[in-house]
């Protein structure tokens, strides 16, 4: 070969040799910083893009820690254990936040006139939902237990009196913030990220949602809308979003079935029976995790029809349902961020 072929031939191996360094590099660049951890009896998993630190996570991971020691029901000296086990007795007084976070439960209490119910305890107990036990046995309770449950389950008798003491004015009330608390911590986390200089996260908290700015400077995340009738990890379609929150409940989540019937872990207030009607999921697409959080329980229990009456009260707050039947209803103003990737399913504009 001669010698100025061979110096070609060198150049180009080298532009090609740097060239597919410089991609994998890009690739590595683009793989986040991941970290999962069960928190709140759930899986949760951050996962940084931009400014990947450990101390973040770490921080965000102690955040959720934190409010999972302040509001949990199964640990034995958080907050809210404390009013529960002096519920009929005496007020106790609560940490500011966890005051702030009864406030805005209560507030969502009465905005959908208890379909989220923040003293729905007594059911959850009865249908074993957390499904504690030898057996982790699950039936059907009987008619008559549910009756006493319902006659201790009442947002109106969950006091926030001064100086943050709430009180639950019959003994045998108990409170239950797994509707909202998850919600919260994914606020949290996000403000946390931000405060860090995080611009680019996906924030999972088992299903509560938060992405956490945009991908790669300004592309929309694409995140996944599970399939109800599949297992986690299967979707219906695509949303695309950018610093937002995306919640999801569904009738998939912690149920039992017997005879075909799915019992699920959302209880209706008013019957206190799962909730019944033609959903089978809904998704709801915010600024505010909290908020989506005890909406997504409360719009879930309702239905389409009555949940329409509550959203006319809410700003900014979109919805997508996936009915039983298979039909995707869907707000307008983000129903060309919607992607449908399954042909079971059919989309309908809400
Ligand atoms: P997930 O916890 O699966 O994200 P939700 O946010 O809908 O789903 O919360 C369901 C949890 O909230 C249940 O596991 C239970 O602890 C509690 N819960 C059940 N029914 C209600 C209700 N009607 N209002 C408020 N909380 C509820
Ligand atoms: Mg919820």
């Amino acid at each position: 070969m001669r010698y100025k072929n061979k110096i070609i031939l060198i150049l180009i191996s080298t532009l090609l040799v740097s060239a597919f360094l410089g991609g994998c590099k890009k690739e590595e660049d683009k793989e986040p910083l991941s970290k999962t951890e069960f928190m709140m009896d759930t899986v949760m998993t951050i996962k940084l893009y931009d400014k990947k630190d450990e101390v973040i996570l770490d921080k965000a991971f102690e955040r959720i820690r934190e409010i999972e020691d302040k509001m949990s029901i199964t640990i034995e000296d958080s907050d809210v254990s404390k009013i529960n086990k002096n519920a009929g007795k005496n007020p106790v007084k609560v940490d500011d936040e966890v005051y702030k976070i009864l406030t805005r439960a209560k507030y969502f209490a009465e905005l959908t006139d208890g379909a989220y119910e923040p003293t729905i305890g007594p059911l959850v107990d009865l249908w074993n939902i957390r499904n504690e036990g030898e057996n982790n046995k699950r039936y059907i309770p009987s008619k008559e237990d549910i009756e006493k449950a319902l006659n201790k389950v009442d947002y109106k008798k969950l006091e926030l009196l001064e100086d943050n003491k709430v009180f639950l004015k019959e003994e045998g009330m108990k409170l239950d913030l797994g509707g909202i608390a998850k919600g919260y911590a994914a606020d949290e986390v996000k403000r946390i990220l931000k405060e860090n200089g995080v611009n680019s996260a996906i924030v999972d908290l088992g299903g509560n949602i938060y992405a956490v700015g945009s991908k790669n400077g300004d592309e929309y995340w694409k995140i996944g809308i599970q399939n109800p009738q599949e297992q986690r990890g299967s979707y219906v379609g695509i949303m695309k979003v950018k610093d937002s929150s995306v919640v999801t409940s569904g009738d998939y989540e912690r149920y039992f079935k017997i005879n075909g019937k799915r019992y699920h872990h959302i209880i209706d207030s008013k019957t206190g029976y799962p909730s019944d009607n033609e959903l089978s999921a809904i998704s709801i697409i915010s600024k505010s995790s909290t908020d989506s959080d005890a909406l997504s329980t409360a719009l879930f229990v309702l239905g389409r029809e009555k949940s329409k009456e509550v959203l006319k009260k809410l700003d900014d707050m979109e919805v997508l349902y996936i009915t039983k039947s298979g039909k995707i209803y869907i707000s307008s103003d983000i129903k060309d961020r919607f992607y449908l990737k399954n042909d079971n399913f059919e989309l309908k504009q809400n």
